[in-house]
C-alpha cells in the first residue's frame, strides 16, 4: 500500500493495461448496452490469463468475460489519451474499485463473482447452442501442462495439439462468418 498517495490521478496507467474482467454488479450495463457486447471478449475456463493475486500467467479457474483492448497495444478499448474513460459513467465495478495505492480490494474481486457467456446472452440467443459445441468440440486444451510446466511434448501430443488448434480455427472461422462477427 502507498500511503503517500490517497486518490486517484487520472493518469491512465490501469486503463493501459488491459480491460477489467466484468462481474455480476455489471450486468444492467451490459444489458442496456452501456457497455457494448461488441466491445467483450472471453477468456475460457481454463485458458491462460495473467493473475494479478500470483502475478503469474496461469489458466483461469472460471470464465471470464472482459472488455477487449484496442489491438496492438493492452490499452482497453474505452481508454482515450485525452478523455480518459470513454465510458466514465457507466465503467465497470473492476474500474471503480481499483485504486493503484492500495490493491486489496481488486484483488479480493479477482476471478470472483464474475459474469459468463451465459449470463450475459438470453437463453434463445442463437449464440447460445454454439458455445455449447465449442465447448465440446474444441475444450480448452491443457495448458498447464502445455506452457507452464513446458513438459516435453512427444510427437503424438504434438500431433494432437496441432490437429486441436486447426480444429478450433476452423469452429472460429465458420462462427465469424455465419454470424458476421469480429474476429475479438
Ligand atoms: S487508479 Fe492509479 S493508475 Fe489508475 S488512473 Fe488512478 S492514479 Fe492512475
Ligand atoms: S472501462 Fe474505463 S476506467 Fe475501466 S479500464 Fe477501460 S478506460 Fe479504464
Amino acid at each position: 500500500m502507498n500511503e503517500q498517495q490517497v486518490a486517484c490521478k487520472k493518469c491512465g496507467n490501469c486503463c493501459r493495461k488491459g480491460g477489467p474482467a466484468l462481474h455480476t454488479a455489471d450486468i444492467d450495463r451490459v444489458k442496456n448496452g452501456e457497455i457494448a457486447l461488441s466491445s467483450l471478449i472471453t477468456i475460457r475456463k481454463g485458458e491462460l490469463a495473467h493473475n494479478p493475486q500470483s502475478g503469474k500467467l496461469q489458466p483461469v479457474s472460471v470464465e471470464l468475460v472482459k472488455i477487449v483492448g484496442t489491438g496492438r497495444q493492452w490499452d482497453c478499448c474505452y481508454y482515450d489519451e485525452s478523455a480518459c474513460c470513454t465510458i466514465y459513467e457507466h465503467r465497470p465495478l473492476a474500474c471503480r474499485v481499483l485504486k493503484c495505492w492500495d490493491t486489496s480490494e481488486i484483488l479480493a474481486l479477482v476471478e470472483k463473482d464474475t459474469l459468463s457467456r451465459f449470463d450475459i446472452l438470453e437463453e434463445d440467443d442463437p449464440l447460445v447452442p454454439v458455445i455449447h459445441e465449442h465447448q465440446r468440440l474444441c475444450p480448452s486444451y491443457d495448458f498447464q501442462k502445455y506452457f507452464i510446466e513446458k513438459t516435453e511434448l512427444t510427437p503424438a501430443e504434438k500431433k494432437k495439439l496441432e490437429k486441436m488448434v486447426r480444429e478450433d480455427l476452423r469452429f472460429r472461422t465458420r462462427v465469424i462468418e455465419d454470424f458476421q462477427l469480429k474476429l475479438s
